[in-house]
């Protein structure tokens, strides 16, 4: 273990000094990935030095995802007192299920799940989980609306039209999940959203009624705190307020911007969010946490227990079932994913996770301000967003896109939002400074230029 530690140390030194000397690894086309790396598996051993070098190979051609030149995703950067807690989770190898087998990390689970309770309001029923990903918070929180609406439907199977809410600018995954909790795909509603793409209320009232009329079951609403083109926030209270009438599940997706409870500046962004039901945010996105770190946490954990508790006579051998975190998740073996938030959030405070927060609005509104002052540029997104859209001298987002990348200049993406194509550049990596911004914005400037681009 000394050795491959020793070795450990020598990889991620390396991986650090390519990431500050070729921030945007060089493109491999996937037809030609196994003739340029030996991925291979063979039988014959690879070692010492072929091994070691191999691996650096690998690293090489990986996109670096933490430069300063990432802006592809929603996350990016590295913050190292987070990365050292993932570290040491690998090296402790826990599985979270019970008290017996992780002892203290279930503490470290656990106070996150208070903190974060307490933060938004929840009252002291209040508990969670940490599923793998955002969308898997999704699924279970649609699962415990689903269990809450006809709690017979866990031994029975559903035999009704249930049917889900969601914004059309909401994620992906809503729809997905309609199918693995049985009410299929067809049964999610689109609700309009308005010019910034928060969803509207009264379409949502007026669906759910029409679905009544005819006849269906209306269970769940999906609210977004950033939504993944714009980072738009959807109002709670009004969608609190049609939810409620109808005793509907009403779920706040933060996976992206669900971190501004931590802000004082910016937790007006998600007003009214100790009214939903459950709340689910990405500690690997605004926090800069690595992947995955995606917390749920629900208002009563009855719910929680009655989707999630299975008896196991094999596994659950100690009687303290609050400690015993296998009852309330939807997997058995589960990685230890608390520990990298908790020595994050131990080490900086919650001041110091506002620190983090704000900046990234700080980094928006630079990136904003610069558009708005020069003419060949276009902007498409909205004040307190950490997704900056923008068109530049009206070339296509995804032309430009595709030759930085190809280009190895800069690693961003492009989303659309009522018919308009557009550059999206995400302000999520915490290491990123002022300068970054304005380099990003000269660095497409002289590409567009030198590679003669002009729409
Ligand atoms: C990223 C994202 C998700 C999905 O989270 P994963 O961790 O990638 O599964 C869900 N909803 C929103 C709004 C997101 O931005």
């Amino acid at each position: 273990m000394h050795n491959d530690l020793k070795l450990f140390t020598e990889l991620a030194e390396f991986l650090l000094s390519e990431e500050e000397n070729n921030p945007v690894a060089i493109p491999i086309e996937t037809g030609e990935l196994y003739n340029r790396l030996d991925l291979e598996l063979t039988n014959e051993p690879l070692i010492g030095e072929d091994f070691k070098n191999l691996l650096k190979e690998v690293i090489k051609s990986t996109p670096k995802t933490a430069s300063k030149t990432f802006f592809n995703q929603l996350f990016g950067g590295r913050i190292s007192k987070a990365t050292l807690g993932d570290l040491l989770s690998v090296m402790l190898n826990n599985s979270m299920y019970t008290y017996k087998v992780a002892g203290p990390q279930v503490g470290v689970e656990k106070a996150i799940l208070k903190a974060v309770g307490e933060r938004i309001g929840y009252g002291v029923q209040s508990d969670g989980t940490i599923a793998p990903g955002g969308s898997m918070c999704n699924y279970m929180a649609m699962l415990m609306a689903r269990d809450v609406f006809d709690g017979s439907i866990r031994n029975n199977g559903i035999t009704r039209k249930l049917i889900a809410y969601t914004s059309d600018t909401s994620h992906y995954s809503v729809t997905k999940n309609a199918s693995f909790v049985g009410i299929g795909r067809h049964q999610v509603r689109a609700v309009n959203t308005n010019n910034r793409g928060e969803m509207l209320a009264a379409d949502l009232a007026r669906q759910i009624e029409d679905d009544i009329s005819n006849g269906y079951h209306p269970f769940f609403v999906n609210a977004t705190a950033g939504t993944t083109v714009l980072g738009a926030f959807d109002n709670i209270k009004d969608l609190s307020e049609v939810s409620k009438k109808h005793q509907l599940w009403l779920h706040l997706d933060g996976a992206y911007c669900g971190a501004v409870i931590f802000s004082k500046s910016y937790k007006h962004l998600v007003n009214g969010i100790e009214l939903t039901d459950s709340f689910s945010f990405n500690a690997h996105k605004m926090l800069g946490t690595p992947l995955s770190c995606s917390i749920l946490v629900t208002q009563n954990k009855e719910h929680l227990y009655q989707s999630f508790s299975n008896e196991a006579d094999y596994l659950y051998q100690t009687s303290d079932d609050d400690f015993n975190l296998g009852k309330t998740s939807l997997q058995c073996g589960r990685r230890n994913d608390a520990l990298k938030l908790w020595t994050l959030w131990k080490a900086v405070g919650s001041k110091g996770l506002e620190t983090i927060v704000d900046h990234q609005f700080h980094l928006a509104h630079v990136a904003r301000d610069y558009i708005s002052k020069h003419s060949d540029y276009t902007l498409y997104s909205f004040e307190d967003s950490i997704s900056v859209c923008f068109n530049y001298k009206k070339i296509s987002a995804k032309v430009l896109c595709t030759k930085l990348y190809e280009h190895s200049k800069l690693m961003v993406g492009y989303g659309n939002f009522k018919g308009e194509t557009f550059v999206r550049l995400v302000t999520i990596n915490t290491k990123v400074e002022t300068n970054d911004i304005l380099r990003f914005f000269k660095t497409i400037e002289t590409f567009v230029d030198s590679e003669n681009l002009q729409s």
